[in-house]
């Protein structure tokens, strides 16, 4: 089924161990080392695809056939198929991997006709990850010594003590051309296994020499816990190298997707659909110890699209859960450009993305050492959101006292506000937008408008909908034809829709001319007092002061009821839950929105007063919910 012939070529397993291999893997364990799986039904779990760029999760693992199958992209198979596709693994080191983690020791049958080999070879990534594991031990072992004296001062200058710097296996590379290279090939690595591990590099006299030296060391590890890489640190000031040194690009090595301390952090990310992305080793180290688990940071390189991908998944970030993104950036000029590249990287989560900057522009584990752990926990409780912090950046470059800076600085930030996902909080954002620039809405509206529709909307023709004035009100959103319906209850039918009509404030109203409209109805004494006919219409008309409200006052008279047959007191009920329903998740929804901005720690309070309106608001949402379901 499988190419197993490339096994003939390192010895080949036996069929039977392949078997017992493949009973005594449990699937969905090697599954969820990369992927967060949720309950699917039926005892089968879904999540979203390593294998396709997904919202919705269509990838479905069956435990009990032991089987995994993509309903998007059509990729399944068993535990050994999963790894060779998810890892580029060789069916071998497929079989070796699983093998190793079921704890079976393989039996390989030599081939007859090749020279009989002293042992099986194993597959190249089970080699390098092994290098690199005798590695860890090895500077490890260094950083007891007494040369290594600067690495532990500078972990311990830092706030990380004998357990923290265990915990994540410091090390040290000691002074000296080939310490490491000797001890590794004396354990049997070859020399080229030990350059493609990126460990050790030729010297110009051919031979080899340690790739690390005299430098604090942090295994970095991938998802699965497997060290595939180093990150040292300069410690000596006549070191010429870069501050930070990584593992080059090897077979098991990619910086692209790499995120140190995800392996400790994937499993809180996942149980709190939250991940919060720092800058360095120790500013992980800080966050964990810190109790922000969920902290992991990208090696040597900008955080990317297949950072987003790793991640993603383990957030199981899909339109059922969105997951939370949380970047910590300086505040510097750097911080700030990296923060505006993720605001472009936000668009493929489907999740909100937020920043968290400190105040004094220290990073966690500075904070950490300068307040202590409560006020990390504190930096990730205010994050704001990346679009707030985007548009405050752009803003922020121009001169807003004169007339050239607020347009220029508004071109510049449209874009911005055309680029958020959810549409909904658009209008608010150019809302806000416009009161910042001390601008009118409709320019900035008309400014995000072409920014949506691309740069050959803005051309010679009129781009958004150019109508003069406020015409009509669109009835194509459900609010908009709610509000509508309303409103024509309370003239064509004043007797009916009665106090149930005015029962209902004019602030449930969204839209300007229904409100101007359900104003002019309580200027003319409300629908209680009203008999009916054209006399009662022209008497709302009389009272409105809007001239669009006039014109919509004429419309709604005559225009027919979205009911078959007779209104009765029912359809007037329902019309009037539907419509309050509206404005209640409308305010349900901007609570939450307060919620999110109010840090739960500094400001208790506050957070849990706004949190039982929220609860209350909730309730009444649900019995207006049943009220528009038809119960009078
Ligand atoms: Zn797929």
């Amino acid at each position: 089924m499988y190419a197993e012939g490339v096994a003939v070529m390192a010895g080949r397993i036996r069929d039977e161990d392949i078997a017992l291999v493949r009973e005594r893997t449990a699937i969905a364990d090697v599954i969820s080392e990369v992927v967060t799986l949720k309950s699917a039904g039926g005892g089968n779990l879904k999540g979203l695809c390593p294998f396709h760029d997904e919202k919705s999760p269509s990838f479905n693992v069956s435990p009990a056939r032991n089987v995994f199958y993509c309903f998007g992209c059509g990729v399944g198979g068993d535990a050994i198929k999963f790894l060779m596709d998810a890892e580029h693994l060789s069916f071998v080191e497929s079989v070796e991997r699983l093998a190793a983690r079921a704890g079976i020791q393989l039996r390989y049958v030599e081939d007859d006709r090749s020279a009989p080999r002293p042992r099986p070879q194993q597959g190249q990534r089970q080699r390098l990850v092994a290098a690199h594991a005798a590695a860890v031990d090895f500077y490890r072992a260094q950083l007891t010594t007494a040369g290594a004296r600067p690495a532990r001062e500078f972990l311990a200058g830092r706030g990380f003590d004998r357990s923290a710097a265990e915990r994540y296996g410091c090390g040290f590379a000691p002074d000296g051309w080939d310490l490491l290279t000797k001890h590794l090939r004396q354990q049997g690595f070859t020399h080229d296994e030990l350059v493609t591990a990126g460990l050790s590099r030729p010297a110009r006299s051919g031979s080899l020499i340690d790739r690390f030296r005299r430098r604090l060391m942090w295994p970095i590890r991938d998802i699965t816990g497997d060290v595939i890489g180093f990150g040292a640190r300069k410690l000596f000031d006549d070191d010429d190298g870069p501050k930070y040194l990584n593992t080059p690009e090897t077979p098991i090595y990619k910086k692209s997707h790499v995120l140190y301390g995800i392996d400790q952090a994937k499993r809180e990310i996942a149980k709190q659909g939250k991940v919060v992305v720092v800058e360095g080793y120790t500013d992980v180290m800080a966050c964990h110890l810190a109790d922000v688990p969920t902290a992991v940071a990208t090696c040597g390189t900008a955080f990317g699209g297949d950072h987003i991908s790793v991640l993603r998944r383990v957030l199981f970030d899909s339109d059922e859960r969105a997951g939370e993104i949380i970047f910590t950036f300086d505040g510097d000029a750097a911080g700030q450009k990296a923060a505006l590249r993720a605001f472009e990287d936000d668009q493929r989560f489907v999740g909100r993305t937020f920043i968290a900057v400190s105040p004094d522009n220290m990073d966690p584990c500075e904070l950490r050492l300068a307040k202590g752990d409560l006020a990390v926990r504190d930096l990730v409780a205010r994050r704001e959101p990346l679009v707030d912090f985007a548009l405050r950046h752009v803003i922020g470059r121009f001169d807003l006292d004169t007339v050239d800076g607020r347009v220029e600085a508004m071109r510049r930030a449209a874009p911005l506000v055309a680029k958020i996902k959810d549409r909904e909080k658009r209008p608010e954002y150019v809302r806000k937008l416009a009161g910042d620039l001390g601008m009118e809405i409709e320019p900035v509206q008309r400014a995000v408008l072409n920014a949506a529709h691309g740069p050959q909307a803005g051309g010679a023709a009129p781009a958004a909908p150019a109508r003069p004035g406020r015409a009509t009100p669109a009835v194509d959103s459900p609010r908009s034809m709610v509000e509508r319906e309303a409103l024509k209850l309370a003239l064509q039918e004043p007797v009916l829709a009665g106090p149930m009509f005015d029962a209902v404030e004019v602030t449930d109203y969204q839209h300007p001319v229904h409100v101007a409209v359900r104003a002019a109805v309580a200027a003319a004494g409300g629908v209680s007092t009203a008999t009916g006919g054209a006399v009662w219409i022209e008497r709302v008309r009389d009272a409105c002061d809007d001239l669009a409200g006039q014109a919509l006052i004429g419309e709604l008279a005559v225009e027919p009821l979205r009911i078959d047959g007779e209104p009765d007191p029912r359809y007037v009920s329902i019309t009037m839950a539907r419509l309050q329903w509206s404005s209640v998740t409308g305010r349900i929804r901007d609570l939450k929105s307060k919620i999110q901005r109010v840090n739960p720690v500094s400001n208790k309070d506050e957070y849990f007063a706004l949190f039982g309106e929220l609860l209350s608001l909730e309730q009444h949402a649900r019995a207006l919910r049943e009220q528009a379901a038809g119960g009078l």
